[in-house]
């Protein structure tokens, strides 16, 4: 078997800021440490974290008065931090700055009075925290019917998009919403976030030259989902596996060529531990393919600057 390796993978730049801060704030803080919705979309990540003493909650309420809380990469909306506020919560703000700027994108329309077409899929995490900057102001479409059934409330429309779209379904939605709304504006660069992009890009390009595609993510991984889906528009089989005890040995057996490669939540022991079954079961040699050198990085949380972690404190 010989064995794609699709470069780059994996931890993009907002999920590994993440996942130091909420790494960092056990050393320094110590547990319990909430944090609002999951650090990552990812079980294994999830799961390691509660180990340690984080507590994972999807309301405010449920967090003790005073206590450490800390927001996950996909942020949350002005309601969600005036609620910590009001029960004088101590607050670490752990959101993607790409994500950071999809809100600001929002408030600035919506205070200039646009009716804001938010291409996204409601009840995501990051989609519902940017809804929360302008309620009543922002419409979510999922679909090209959706934009079907959209009518005109404003004189000026303008779209945003969620960061972990697939580019292809982002590209076929803001065609008809064009042709629908020949005005409506965008924001000025793309909203879907370079690892988003990258990762498609090394899928749509690498996808062809294999029989199946292995995804290493987790079901509720928006970008995840859309690596397996960028594989499958080519016509080839993909699955989206949480790791390790998820791989189907049954369906690779046989094949000559596999693509590996991860959604930017999820971390690459699980993919090495993918890897390692390969080349026992399969023989497989591994050949890494890098399309892109990522060398983007974001800075720690501003309430975690400067703060010393005790020598005894250990990491994830
Ligand atoms: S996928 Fe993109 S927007 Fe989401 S956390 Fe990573 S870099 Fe930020």
């Amino acid at each position: 078997m010989h064995v794609l390796l699709a470069s780059p993978r994996g931890f993009c730049a907002g999920v590994r800021m993440a996942v130091e801060a909420l790494d960092y704030s056990l050393g320094v803080v110590g547990s319990p440490i909430y944090v609002f919705h999951e650090i990552v979309h990812n079980r294994h990540i999830v799961e390691r974290f509660q180990g340690r003493g984080a507590i994972f909650t999807n309301s405010i309420e449920e967090v003790p008065e005073g206590a450490t809380l800390l927001f996950s990469a996909h942020g949350v909306s002005p309601q969600v931090r005036t609620a910590a506020f009001n029960r004088r919560l101590r607050t670490i703000d752990a959101t993607c700055p790409l994500v950071t700027k999809v809100h600001l994108e929002a408030v600035r329309f919506a205070t200039r009075g646009y009716d804001i077409v938010f291409i996204g899929h409601a009840g995501h995490d990051e989609v519902e925290g940017i809804r929360g900057e302008a309620p009543g102001r922002i419409r979510i479409v999922e679909t090209v019917e959706d934009v079907e059934k959209l009518e005109r409330i404003s004189d000026k429309m303008v779209y945003l998009t969620q960061t972990t779209l697939s580019l292809d379904d982002a590209a076929r939605i803001i065609k008809s919403l064009k042709e629908r709304f020949p005005d409506i504006q965008g924001p000025a660069k793309d909203d879907i976030c370079y690892a988003t992009q990258n990762r498609q890009n090394a899928v749509r390009e690498l996808a062809l030259r294999v029989e199946r595609v292995i995804v290493i993510g987790s079901q509720n991984s928006s970008n995840s989902i859309r690596l397996t889906e960028a594989a499958k528009e080519q016509g080839i089989s993909a699955e989206l596996i949480d790791g390790l005890d998820e791989l189907n040995l049954e369906a690779l057996k046989g094949l000559k060529s596999v693509l590996v490669t991860a959604g930017a939540s999820a971390p690459e022991d699980l993919v090495m531990a993918v890897i390692n079954v390969l080349k026992e079961k399969f023989g497989a040699r591994v050949e890494e393919i890098v399309l892109e050198d990522e060398r983007v990085h974001f800075s720690p949380p501003k309430e975690l600057r400067g703060l010393e972690r005790p020598t005894h404190a250990h990491s994830t």
